[in-house]
């Protein structure tokens, strides 16, 4: 059976595992390097591929930000700080001869997700709303992402042209009302301030102001969704993420689509692969591609 060393590369850890079919094996996980940090993910990353040698044949990266033709960037390459730029595929490759597949991670964890569903449809996207929001989009069975990487970064569509300046520079992005960065923002101002937990408990409590922080951020999604279904005929989406898995925040998202005309509907389900979604579907995903390449 073939075997993959996978890797997860967030902001704040990195998770590594052999990963045969769907069997995770080995998960491991350490934090990022932040100080000299693109001196220690070379070190990481070379200790991590060290450790597994002889029992792996091809190598898959889910990473966060974009992967660029092997290289790290992002729609705001400030967020990487000394990884802006990072070569990432030239780095493994320095210490192995196995194939390496790169990914963003939320199209890795949108593969996994669309893998695991029990009755296929050729057109799918798995939308992450947690700090940021972030997708995935699968179009005829065959995952997005695009010459440029760029492929599903939905969070920075267009929600309200008056709306707060996004991360990216542009005004009103989804991202920008929806996520978990804009609720935390947003109830840091009020009288009685709060986190965002304990805006979710306040919204489930029915405290006016908490209520329409988060209709605000259901609602924007609600809409991304309409512009997927409309634009490429999207028959389900799948919602993860802390915000999008909070208690009460699905019904809401599906409560504002259902009050569009029906040609804007469509399924929308919790996402089920959990943390490592985003190594299992790097692993997935490359296998599937190697595998057509054999052919
Ligand atoms: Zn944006």
């Amino acid at each position: 059976m073939k075997c993959c060393l996978a890797i997860d590369i967030g902001g704040t850890k990195i998770a590594s595992a052999l990963i045969t079919g769907n069997i995770i094996e080995q998960r491991q996980q350490i934090k990022t390097p932040q100080d000299e940090a693109a001196i220690g993910m070379s070190q990481a990353l070379a200790q991590i591929v060290q450790q597994h040698q002889g029992m792996f044949d091809s190598v898959a990266v889910a990473s966060t930000g974009i992967i660029n033709r092997g290289v790290l960037t992002a729609l705001n390459p400030k967020n990487l700080g000394g990884l802006a730029e990072f070569p990432l595929a030239k780095s493994i490759a320095e210490h192995t001869d196995a194939p390496i597949g790169l990914l963003n991670d939320v199209q890795a964890a949108a593969y996994a997700e669309y893998q695991l569903l029990t009755d296929k449809v050729d057109n799918f996207v798995f939308i992450t709303v947690s700090t940021g929001v972030g997708g995935g989009i699968i179009l005829n069975g065959k995952l997005q992402t695009g010459p440029n990487g760029i492929a599903g970064h939905i969070g920075h569509t267009l929600a309200d042209p008056n709306g707060p300046i996004c991360g990216c520079g542009r005004q009103g992005c989804v991202e920008a009302i929806a996520a978990g960065r804009a609720i935390e923002a947003a109830a840091a101002q009020w009288d009685d301030p709060c986190e965002p937990a304990e805006v979710f408990a306040r919204f489930r409590q029915g405290v006016p102001q908490a209520v329409e922080l988060v209709q605000r951020s259901a609602k924007a999604i609600a809409n991304m969704i309409a512009d997927l279904v409309i634009a490429n005929d999207i028959q389900r989406v799948a919602l993860g993420g802390s915000v999008g898995l909070a208690e009460g925040y699905l019904p809401l998202v599906r409560h504002y689509l259902q009050q569009l005309p029906h040609f804007y509907h469509t399924d929308v389900v919790a996402a089920a692969c959990g943390q490592d979604a985003g190594l299992l579907g790097a692993a997935l995903w490359w296998r599937h591609e190697l595998d057509g390449n054999e052919i």
